[in-house]
């Protein structure tokens, strides 16, 4: 490509490249604050009358944001030459860029506020950080396949608050958990493979993990310790919630491609006096006994793959625990089953 030597007549010399998945409320954050203005002022200066900024999105690099900011054609282009930066390259890192539901391209530059059909996490820090130059978190909508850094054996958590308190973690270190990152590498070979026919198998096998790690008997030893390792020996039982979807995230991916390779055992019949196929095969596969027990199970879930409550319409790209547009909030862990440890809790008191 060959180099430019002038700029047009409104960029700034000061080019600032989009973040992959990046919102474009971030990414104008960013863009304002190089240029030592808020976003407000930024719009405002180009001639884009500004819609109200909520203050999620007045506050730089706020996280999480899910009121994300809609540009219309008009101001689009305004952005793209200012910043420097080809539009289609604004549109390709962007995942919103193009959200604004267009008017005919002679209207005047607008920008509106919306909420997002989907939850932006805060990107992996130290991707961030070599890509940014900077430690500001960056929200990004990521596909279910890239809420893993392999790079820096990173997990991004999402947005969480304990009763009703927002809770500062929104990673976790997986350097202690090989086999979470070996189940990732398995995750994207799966779909490689199989396309959407994947997608139905995770989504089924997502919710049954979820279902069975808030149900699992005191025997049940391996997801207790992954949630040690990954909390590092400390507040065990709160990573067991807050990092539910590593936790059993290994046996999800070998669920889901016994679900994928063997879909007619999900129709099986239960002969009387025998435990159901279905269970006994999935039992043996994760290897845990407890889960021939078929109030594990949804009634006839063969047949049913939306039993959960709240799952994200588009089962294609989300977790189901994670991202669900009607209810923008954070997850609140209490209602995941956790219940922290009252301080003042008098031993021998229960019961
Ligand atoms: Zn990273």
């Amino acid at each position: 490509m060959p180099r430019r030597h002038h700029l047009a007549p409104r960029a700034s010399i000061l080019r600032l490249a989009p973040v992959q998945w990046e919102t474009t409320v971030s990414y104008l954050q960013r863009l304002a604050s190089r240029h030592h203005l808020d976003t407000a002022e930024l719009l405002r200066g180009l001639g884009i009358p500004g819609p109200l900024l909520h203050p999620e999105c007045t506050r730089p690099h706020g996280p999480y944001t899910s009121i994300e900011l809609y540009l219309n054609p008009a101001s689009r282009s305004l952005i793209a030459d200012f910043a420097g930066i080809p539009e289609e390259h604004l549109a390709h890192a962007l995942p919103q860029w193009n959200g604004h539901r267009d008017k005919p391209h002679a209207a005047p530059p607008k920008a509106r506020l919306r909420l997002a059909p989907m939850h932006a996490v805060t990107g992996c820090p130290h991707c961030t950080l070599a890509r940014t130059g900077q430690t500001h978190p960056v929200p990004q909508y990521l596909p279910d396949t890239a809420l893993i850094c392999q790079r820096h054996s990173t997990w991004m958590l999402g947005r969480h608050t304990l009763a009703g308190t927002r809770l500062p973690i929104e990673h976790a270190s997986l350097r202690r958990a090989p086999e979470i990152l070996a189940a990732h590498r398995a995750h994207v070979r799966f779909l490689k493979r199989w396309g959407p026919a994947a997608d139905h198998a995770l989504a089924l096998a997502m919710n049954l993990t979820e279902t069975w790690r808030r149900n699992a008997p005191a025997d049940e030893r391996i997801w207790p310790a992954r949630a040690r390792r990954i909390g590092d020996n400390k507040r065990a039982r709160l990573w067991y919630a807050l990092a539910r979807e590593a936790i059993t995230y290994p046996e999800t991916i070998t669920l889901a491609q016994f679900l994928a390779h063997h879909p007619r055992t999900l129709h099986a019949r239960e002969r009387p006096g025998h435990a159901h196929p279905l269970h006994t095969a999935v039992a043996d596969l994760l290897g845990r006994p407890w889960l021939e027990n078929p109030a594990l199970y949804p009634d006839q879930f063969g047949n049913r793959i939306t039993y959960t409550v709240g799952r994200h319409p588009y089962p294609r790209s989300r977790w189901p625990y994670r991202h669900n547009p009607y209810d923008p909030g954070p997850t609140e862990l209490t209602k995941l089953g956790y219940q922290p440890p009252h301080p003042r809790a008098v031993p021998g008191k229960r019961r």
